[in-house]
């Protein structure tokens, strides 16, 4: 029977992720639409029927598929297994994360079922009695709608934008183990490695994003610079607040070009027209101007606050709902309390 499948990595005993509850969100909108039952895949470690089994309400069916290899990604074992859950489930739509795991080994399951894939889907809407899927491209600037008539149709799902959905009512998905030798494979994972300095500083998940200007490193009102201090103050709101973290591109730039800067700043922090556009709830701008080129990455955060010492700055023309007219390092001091 066509059903829509959701392909989730998971892991004995481990909660599952924000990004995998959205994507199940946005199978709940495609099956309101294409009327079809929701299945999920589960690819990972351990015994993966309690995790089904946690998934009650959320889908009909479960299909596992579990190997002690497939804790870490890996693109050829995760596109096989993500094959085979789709050939056990007869699905017609897959859904995966728009995870750096999903994103690479979607396309090549997809390329296994002879279906067709389209990444970072943002909706779903009711076109003609089928389901459209929407995305954006060009940075933001353009959306499109995409109607497939070849299937099976793969999807990622980009993140914060569907709701979570609701999991642990109603009755347990009926589990079906796919058990099959994975592919021999030469790569080996040895450890993971955070650009950031050793601590993971974007999330996706996180309601909050601090956005973090070039102002923080600059000469402060006693004549000097205090970038290390910074450094603390920012990640230890991070830890309080479960935030996740951006930058400006001057913030990331400084730090790239070895001046004092803040040292987990990377490319992929950077939130703007040549940076990323972000989805979290809300959104914090420190020590950061608002200028337009910064300011176009915000267009999903809705809640917007910043704290700057120029009472003119970018935010105070109508691009933050609050502008708190401060000094940031005085105020996170008292945050961090
Ligand atoms: C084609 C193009 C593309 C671009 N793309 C991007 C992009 O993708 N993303 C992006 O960010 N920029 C982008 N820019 C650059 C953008 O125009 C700005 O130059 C950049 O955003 C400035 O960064 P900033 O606000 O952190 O630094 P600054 O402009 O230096 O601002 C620092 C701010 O910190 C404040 N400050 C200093 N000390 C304190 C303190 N103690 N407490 C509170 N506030 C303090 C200052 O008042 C000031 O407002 C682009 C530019 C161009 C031309």
């Amino acid at each position: 029977m066509e059903s829509i499948l959701v392909i989730i990595d998971a892991e004995e005993d481990k909660p599952l992720s924000g990004q995998a509850l959205e994507t199940l969100g946005a199978a709940a909108a495609l099956s309101a639409i294409v009327k079809k039952e929701i299945s999920v895949g589960l690819v990972g470690s351990g015994d993966l029927s309690k995790v089904a089994t946690a998934l009650a309400g959320a889908a009909a069916k479960a299909f596992t598929f579990s190997d002690a290899a497939l804790k870490d990604p890996g693109y050829a074992r995760d596109a096989f297994a993500a094959a085979k859950l789709v050939k056990a489930s007869g699905a017609a739509w897959v859904l995966a994360p728009a995870s750096s795991r999903w994103s690479r080994a979607l396309p090549g399951a997809a390329e296994r079922c002879g279906g067709k894939v389209d990444t970072h889907i943002t909706s779903f809407e009711e076109k003609g009695g089928k389901a459209a899927a929407g995305r954006w491209y060009y940075r933001q600037r353009i959306f499109g709608k995409i109607l497939r008539e070849q299937g099976p149709w793969f999807m990622t799902i980009e993140t914060g934008s569907f709701p979570k959905a609701a999991v642990g009512v109603g009755a347990a998905p009926a589990v079906t183990p796919v058990a099959e030798a994975l592919p021999a494979s030469r790569s080996k994972v040895l450890g993971l490695r955070s650009l950031s300095g050793g601590k993971q500083t974007i999330k996706p998940d996180a309601e909050l994003l601090l956005v973090a200007g070039a102002g923080w490193t600059k000469t402060q009102k006693d004549g000097v610079k205090h970038a290390k201090e910074a450094e603390g103050l920012i990640l230890a709101f991070l830890e309080k607040y479960g935030a996740s973290l951006g930058s400006s591109k001057a913030a990331t730039d400084l730090a790239a070009e070895g001046g004092e800067a803040l040292t987990f700043m990377t490319q992929l922090h950077q939130v703007g027209q040549t940076g990323a556009s972000p989805r979290h709830a809300k959104g914090l701008a420190t020590c950061c101007f608002g200028e337009e080129p910064h300011v176009v990455g915000w267009r999903f955060i809705n809640e917007r606050r910043a704290i700057d010492l120029n009472a003119n700055c970018g935010w105070a023309q109508g691009k933050a709902d609050v502008l708190y007219v401060a000094d940031v390092f005085e105020v996170f001091k008292e945050l961090a309390k």
